[in-house]
C-alpha cells in the first residue's frame, strides 16, 4: 500500500472491517453512545503512550504539553471533534491502524453479531470494544487529522465515509496528537447537545485519568482523580461497580473488592477485583490476565504478572505506586525489590479478605469457592507460601457428606477418638467411589474420607502432605495406619475362618499372574470385596500415577501388590477346589481383572468377555 506522504492516497479497508463497518452502519442500534466512550478511551490510551514515550526518550514534538482531551462542537457544521494531545499517528500508522481491525473486541463482536438478532444486539454493544469504527454509527464521514510525537514525521490526514475505501494525506497540524472529527448524521444530531455529551462522559469516562475539556467552556467534566487514588471510605459501592464495568467491560457486578491505599513499607494504591467468573465474557476488552500497573500517574503496563501469583490471576484491577522505579529494563523489572514486596503485600491482602469472608459469611465464600476453587487448589499445587492459610480456604467433600463443602477443620471433628490422620480417596468421577475395596474399612469402621475428583488435586496432593498435626494419608495406601479398633481386636483370630491351605492359595495366584503382580499378600481391610491391588514400595505415588493420567503422559503402571481378603468366601471356595481344575485358572484371572477396573484402569475387554461367557456356562452345568 503506498502512503507516502506527499499525495493522496485511497485504500480499500481489509475484509473484516469492511465487515464490522457494514453491521455498525446499518443496523439500528439503541446504545450508539458508546462511539464516544471508544474515542476517549483511545485518546487516553494515546496519551498514556506519549508519557511511557516521554521516560526514555527526550527528542518528542511538543514535550512539556500536558495530556488532555478536548472536545469540540460545530452546531453549524455539525461535527463533533475529539482531540487529544497524545502519541499521534504518521500517514503509515493511519493506514496500518485505521484500516485492519487489530483489536480482539472488535473481532468478539463480528462474531456475536453472526449469531445474534439484531434486537439482541442492540443491546449488547455497549459490552463491547468496538473501537474507532463504532463512530461511523454517528457519523457519515470521519475526518482523522494526526501528528506523530516523532520530530521528523509530517502530518497526515485519514478520510472516510465507511464505505469501501478510506484516504490518506498530508495534513496542516503544528502540534502533537489527533483530531478526530466526525460528520454527524442527520440522526445523530442528539450529539450536538452539550447535556448529552456530558451524560456520555460522566456515564462512560469519568475516571479517565487525564482532564477532558468542552472547548466552549473551559470547564472539566470528569472527574480524572482515578477512584484508586481516593480513600477507600469516600468511595461508594455503586461507583466500585461502576468502574469494575468500565474497566474490564465485564457486566457482571464483581463478587468482592480489595480498596488500598498504604504508604509503609512502600507507597502503595490498590484496587482490585474478584468478577463473578474466571472466563472473562466474549465480550471482554482485557486481552489477558494480570493488573494494571502505574507509576506516579503514567500506565506503565496493561497487563501485570509480576504482581500476584499465578494462581490469583483471576484478579483483575489497578495497582498505583510512587515507589516504582520507572527505567528498569522488562527482565530486571519482576525482580526489583518493590515489585516483589507488593506482591507479597496483595498477595496477603487478598488471602485475608478471602479467609475473612470465609469466616463471616460463609455463603458468600462458597459461591467464590464454586467459582474459584481449583485457583486455592493450584496455589496450594505450585506453591508453599501461605500454605496453612490455603489450606484453611480449602474445601472438602467427605464419603459421608458427599453434598456438603467442608473445612479440614470440620472434617477433623469427626475423626474417631484416637485417630491422628486425615484419610482421603482419589477418584475421577464420583460413582467409582461406592465401589471402591479401598473405602470398605473405613465404612465398616464408621471413619469419613475425604474425596477428591477434581484434575488438579493428585498435582496438589503431591505437594501437600500435612494439614495442622495431621499427616494427609491415600487410602489406597498398602500400609495405612488405622486407629485402633477395640471390638476387632477382642475377637480371637479362630473366629475368622481362613482357608486352610493359605499360602498355598496365594502362591498359585503368583504362578498364574506372574509378573503382572510384584506380590501377593493376605490383608484385614477388605470387608465386602476378595482382593484389591495396591502400589508396592518405591513405585510412583498414586497421586503421581493419576497426574500422569490427566497429562495424559505415557506411562506403565507399575506393577502392583494384589491383597486377598482371606475371609472372603471366594477365597474360602477356591482354596477348596481339588485338583487342577481349569477353572481356578480362569477365576484368579477373572479376579484380577475385577481388581484393575476398580482402580479405573481398563483391562483387556475381548478375553474378558470369553472368560465371562466361560464361567456363565459353567455356573449353567
Ligand atoms: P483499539 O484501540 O482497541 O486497538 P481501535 O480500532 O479503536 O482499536 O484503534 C486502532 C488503533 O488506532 C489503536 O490501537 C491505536 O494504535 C490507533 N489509534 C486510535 N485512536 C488513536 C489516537 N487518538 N491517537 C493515537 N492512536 C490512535
Amino acid at each position: 500500500m503506498d502512503v507516502s506522504t506527499n499525495e493522496t492516497t485511497t485504500n480499500p479497508f481489509k475484509a473484516e472491517t469492511k465487515q464490522l463497518l457494514n453491521i455498525l452502519i446499518h443496523s439500528l442500534y439503541t446504545d450508539k453512545d458508546i462511539f464516544l466512550r471508544e474515542l476517549i478511551s483511545n485518546a487516553s490510551d494515546a496519551i498514556s503512550r506519549l508519557n511511557f514515550e516521554i521516560l526514555t526518550n527526550k527528542e518528542v514534538l511538543d514535550a512539556d504539553v500536558a495530556g488532555e482531551i478536548r472536545i469540540k462542537i460545530n452546531k453549524d457544521l455539525k461535527t463533533i471533534t475529539i482531540q487529544d494531545t497524545g502519541i499521534g499517528m504518521n500517514s503509515a500508522e493511519l493506514a496500518e491502524n485505521l484500516g485492519t481491525i487489530a483489536h480482539s473486541g472488535a473481532k468478539a463482536f463480528i462474531e456475536a453479531a453472526s449469531n445474534h438478532k439484531e434486537g439482541d444486539l442492540a443491546n449488547i454493544i455497549g459490552q463491547f470494544g468496538v473501537g474507532f469504527y463504532s463512530a461511523f454509527m454517528v457519523a457519515e464521514k470521519i475526518e482523522v487529522l494526526s501528528r506523530s510525537y516523532r520530530l521528523d514525521d509530517k502530518a497526515a490526514l485519514w478520510i472516510s465515509d465507511g464505505g469501501e475505501t478510506y484516504q490518506i494525506m498530508p495534513g496542516t497540524k503544528e502540534n502533537r496528537g489527533t483530531e478526530i472529527t466526525l460528520y454527524l448524521k442527520e440522526d445523530a444530531t442528539e450529539y450536538l447537545e452539550n447535556y448529552r455529551l456530558r451524560q456520555i462522559i460522566k456515564r462512560h469516562s469519568d475516571y479517565i485519568p487525564y482532564p477532558i475539556f468542552f472547548e466552549v467552556e473551559e470547564e472539566q467534566i470528569n472527574r480524572q482523580t482515578a477512584i484508586w487514588r481516593q480513600q477507600p471510605n469516600q468511595v461508594k459501592e455503586e461507583e466500585y461497580k461502576e468502574f469494575y464495568k468500565q474497566f474490564t467491560f465485564d457486566f457482571t457486578d464483581p463478587i468482592h473488592h480489595l480498596h488500598l491505599s498504604i504508604d509503609a513499607p512502600i507507597q502503595l494504591y490498590a484496587l482490585l477485583f474478584i468478577p463473578s467468573s474466571p472466563e472473562p465474557n466474549v465480550f471482554s476488552d482485557r486481552k489477558d490476565f494480570g493488573l494494571k500497573l502505574y507509576a506516579r500517574k503514567v500506565l506503565i503496563q496493561e497487563f501485570t504478572k509480576e504482581l500476584l501469583p499465578d494462581y490469583l490471576r483471576f484478579i483483575q484491577g489497578v495497582v498505583d505506586s510512587e515507589d516504582i522505579p520507572l527505567n528498569v529494563s522488562r527482565e530486571a523489572f519482576q525482580s526489583t525489590k518493590t515489585i516483589l514486596q507488593i506482591k507479597k503485600i496483595l498477595t496477603s491482602k487478598i488471602l485475608d479478605l478471602l479467609t475473612n469472608i470465609a469466616k463471616n459469611k460463609n455463603d458468600q465464600y462458597l459461591i467464590f469457592w464454586k467459582e474459584f476453587g481449583i485457583f486455592i487448589k493450584e496455589g496450594l499445587a505450585t506453591t508453599q507460601e501461605n500454605e496453612e492459610q490455603l489450606l484453611s480456604l480449602l474445601r472438602v467433600k467427605t464419603i459421608y457428606k458427599k453434598e456438603i463443602l467442608q473445612t479440614l477443620d470440620e472434617y477433623i471433628e469427626t475423626f474417631l477418638p484416637e485417630q491422628n490422620k486425615i484419610y482421603y480417596y482419589i477418584s475421577e468421577n464420583n460413582s467409582s467411589v461406592d465401589q471402591s475395596p479401598h473405602l470398605e474399612i473405613f465404612k465398616k469402621r464408621n471413619i469419613d474420607v475425604i474425596l477428591f475428583t477434581d484434575p488438579i488435586d493428585p498435582f496438589m496432593l503431591m505437594r501437600v502432605n500435612k494439614y495442622k498435626d495431621f499427616d494427609l494419608v491415600n487410602v489406597t495406601a498398602q500400609d495405612i495406619d488405622l486407629p485402633p479398633d477395640t471390638e476387632e481386636e477382642s475377637k480371637s483370630e479362630t473366629d475368622q475362618k481362613q482357608p486352610e491351605n493359605l499360602p498355598e492359595l496365594l502362591t498359585f495366584f503368583k504362578t498364574i499372574l506372574g509378573d503382572r503382580i510384584k506380590a501377593v499378600n493376605t490383608t484385614q481391610k477388605l470387608v465386602e470385596s476378595p482382593a484389591r491391588l495396591v502400589d508396592s514400595e518405591g513405585s510412583p505415588s498414586p497421586e503421581m500415577q493419576k497426574a500422569y493420567r490427566y497429562l495424559q503422559k505415557e506411562f506403565e503402571v507399575p506393577q502392583k501388590i494384589l491383597e486377598i481378603n482371606p475371609q472372603h468366601p471366594i477365597m474360602l471356595k477356591l482354596s477348596g477346589l481339588q485338583g487342577i481344575n481349569p477353572l481356578r485358572e480362569i477365576i484368579i484371572e477373572q479376579l484380577y481383572e475385577n481388581c484393575l477396573l476398580a482402580e479405573g484402569i481398563q483391562p483387556d475387554t475381548n478375553t474378558m468377555i470369553k472368560r465371562i461367557n466361560r464361567l456363565i456356562e459353567t455356573a449353567l452345568d
